[in-house]
């Protein structure tokens, strides 16, 4: 059979439900699908493939999905640090409405899809102004991006489209978009209760499900968010949500630090997923979302590195590791395992979006998003088990080779599809950068 990629020779760790790795593996692919996942010798003489990656000495992954991010806001690194929640919001939002345009958006997107594929992050689920920007600079470097309109009603809009203009906009945009192709989804983004009415919430909502897209919504994200929803609806982000008919199995929530059971309860009652960003919760000082809880109840858990201000880095690895760690902060080191961690970075983001038939494992019949891992390294030898690899001593600078829908968009720790100079270059004329606010 005659095939488009084959990589071969690496320990494949597929993430499939019984987490198999095939020592000495290989993954073919046709098409940008995965036909056939087995022993490297088998696929070697089953398959002629007009593009091979030896992966020996390697770890060969499902690409990584990062849930939640902000993928533009690369270009504001390093100017909000230190500050709360709600300082961050003051500046940065005055900062949108003041200077963004969509060629800024794009050179930013460009750069932060640069990061993304060096750190073998193959997808993300990205709310940000400017989104045809974002999409359009995704599909020439031939990454998977989730992104779409966006709501937030704030007085002066980046995009200088008045709030009561959206509904309409954002339909035409879902239609324009026709049925998807595997592994796209459309996805529309209501910014939070705390920026949306609830009336508001309800209506972009309602849009999202007449189009079978995805909603995603920043909820709970520290005490403070809790409280002024409180005091302004009379119940908590996620109690309102659930109130409106707004959880369920097409709705994301960022975040989700601020959590009681009920709330807990109610998000795995209606299969709502969340989104955990544990490098930016703590730079924020939010706190630690209960994913030890969540998980127990059967919530699906995606892994976010939230933008490039409040993390700094869209390094997804780094997330893992983390999320690996910080809850063991308890007493209990068994609570989020190695397995656990590298899941929720791979299909449980898949699951997240909705999308675990088609991404997340390398499986036959999934899209092919995959990561080659170089091992060839002191920090990494010897490995044992490539779950505490990943988890605990890799770093996004081992990896080697990353593949979106079965294209090679890095090889060799070169990448192919995008200008990597010219993007840097397009980044060091960044505009000015926010002033300094009450933190
Ligand atoms: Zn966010």
């Amino acid at each position: 059979m005659n095939v488009d990629l084959l990589v071969h020779g690496g320990t494949v760790l597929t993430v499939d439900a019984a987490g198999t790795v095939v020592a000495d593996g290989a993954v073919a692919v046709r098409e940008g699908e995965i036909v056939a996942v087995g022993a490297a010798e088998e696929l070697r003489t089953g398959f002629t493939a007009k593009e091979c990656v030896d992966a020996s000495g390697c770890l060969v992954l499902p690409g990584l999905v990062n849930s939640h991010t902000h993928l533009a806001m690369t270009l504001l690194r390093g100017s909000a640090d230190d500050v709360t929640l709600q300082g961050f919001l003051g500046r940065v939002l005055k900062w949108e409405s003041e200077q963004l345009a969509p060629d800024t958006v794009a050179a930013a997107v460009r750069l932060a899809i640069a990061e993304s594929v060096r750190a073998g992050v193959t997808s993300a689920l990205d709310m940000y102004w400017f989104h045809e920007a974002a999409e359009s600079a995704a599909r020439e470097a031939g990454w998977r991006l989730f992104a779409g309109p966006t709501f937030i009603d704030v007085p002066a809009s980046p995009d200088g489209r008045a709030y009561a203009d959206r509904i309409a906009w954002a339909r035409r945009d879902l239609e324009r978009r026709g049925p998807g192709r595997p592994g796209h989804r459309p996805a529309l983004f209501a910014h939070s209760t705390y920026t949306l009415s609830p009336a508001q919430l309800t209506e972009v909502a309602a849009l999202a499900r007449e189009f079978g897209a995805l909603l995603h919504v920043h909820a709970a994200e520290n005490a403070a968010e809790v409280a002024t929803v409180v005091s302004r609806q009379g119940r908590r982000p996620v109690e309102l949500l659930d109130s409106l008919g707004l959880l369920g199995p097409d709705v994301v929530l960022a975040h989700a630090v601020d959590l009681t059971g009920p709330e807990i309860a109610a998000l795995a009652r209606t299969g709502t997923a969340v989104a955990h960003c544990p490098v930016s919760n703590l730079k924020l000082g939010c706190g630690i979302a209960p994913v030890p809880q969540l998980l127990g109840a059967g919530v699906t858990v995606g892994l976010g590195t939230d933008g490039a201000v409040s993390s700094n880095t869209l390094d997804v690895l780094g997330a893992v590791r983390l999320a690996a760690l910080v809850h063991k902060a308890d007493g209990d080191p068994t609570a989020v395992g190695a397995e656990q961690a590298v899941r929720m970075a791979t299909i449980g983001g898949a699951r997240a979006l909705g999308l675990g038939d088609h991404l997340g494992s390398l499986e036959p019949g999934k899209r092919a998003d995959m990561v080659v891992l170089d091992l060839d390294a002191p920090h990494l030898r010897p490995a044992h088990d490539p779950w505490s690899t990943l988890a605990y001593t890799a770093q996004a600078a081992d990896v080697r080779d990353t593949v979106v829908d079965g294209r090679v968009l890095m090889r060799d720790r070169r990448l192919l599809t995008l200008d990597e100079r010219a993007v840097l270059d397009a980044v060091s004329r960044s505009p000015e950068r926010p002033q300094e606010g009450p933190a």
